[in-house]
């Protein structure tokens, strides 16, 4: 059974043009679980907390995966591709060997939640076309379980065989949200050799034989076989987040995570020169 082997309280902070989010993962108390290399939640029902949003920025060598639990988000390329994630739609993003993009609130009022991940790409993949993935709610798979058990499935499977929509293959991602009813337990396999996390979001949720964690948290998994999660009396919703390690050097740089600090200016330099 994988027990809880760290906890790390979101730190609340400033992205983009002025957004507050709290980072999760990428933070000095834990700089990255390979393969994921940051994990950031907004939540806020202040316009002035998310209005200014994410305008235009590069990315190169990973995705970024941006979740909206509720809200809506206007995404645009430099390659002329735009949308809009929608409350409890996905964008998995490969930005591969390099894109510039803006992410900008697609509402002036009202709550807006979700989370953006970053995971790596090993080397092979870095400088890969670009890409996407993307979902709304109604495409993402769903699992009741009963005794307040429900998840929603964003990649990879559950043991049960819910199937999520992305595809993420070189790091065999399981990206699932969970909601726990007060006092709900979760059982489920895990790959042993998986990186696996819970951000707890909602409520609080003890894993293994730990104690009860709260929101907003995150739960880093030892080592084992399946994870068990039992919700706090005021029920959980958490992610439950799992990857194989890429077990590469992770030269990161801003915008940029690379193998080699060689690499990453040149990253910057072919983004000041117009080459993404
Ligand atoms: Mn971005």
């Amino acid at each position: 059974m994988r027990e809880a082997i760290l906890v790390v309280p979101g730190v609340a902070m400033s992205e983009g043009a002025g957004v507050r989010i709290a980072r999760l993962l990428g933070t000095q108390r834990l700089q990255l679980l390979d393969p994921f290399l940051m994990l950031d939640h907004f939540d806020s029902a202040d316009a002035s907390d998310y209005l200014a949003g994410f305008p235009d920025h590069p990315h190169r060598g990973f995705e970024t995966v941006t979740y909206m639990l509720e809200g809506r988000m206007r995404h645009g390329d430099n390659r002329g591709h735009s949308g809009v994630i929608g409350t409890g739609g996905v964008q998995w993003m490969r930005a591969g060997r390099g894109i510039v993009h803006s992410e900008m609130p697609e509402q002036e009022e009202g709550r807006m939640r979700g989370f953006q991940l970053w995971v790596n790409l090993p080397a092979r993949l870095k400088m890969t076309e670009p890409g996407y993935q993307e979902f709304p709610a109604a495409s993402l798979g769903r699992e009741a379980r009963g005794e307040g058990v429900d998840l929603v499935v964003v990649a990879g499977a559950t043991s049960r065989g819910t199937a999520g929509p992305v595809a993420a293959p070189h790091v065999d991602a399981r990206y699932l949200d969970v909601a726990l009813a007060p006092g709900a337990r979760l059982e489920e396999p895990l790959p042993g050799d998986h990186a696996a996390m819970l951000a707890v979001y909602e409520g609080s949720v003890a894993v293994g034989g730990g104690g009860e964690v709260g929101a907003l948290s995150l739960v880093v998994l030892g080592p084992g076989e399946r994870v068990v999660a039992r919700a706090g009396s005021a029920g959980a919703r958490f992610l439950l987040l799992s990857g194989r390690p890429i077990g590469e050097p992770v030269a990161w740089g801003g915008p940029f995570v690379m193998n080699t600090r060689e690499e990453v200016m040149q990253a910057f330099d072919d983004y000041r020169a117009g080459r993404f």
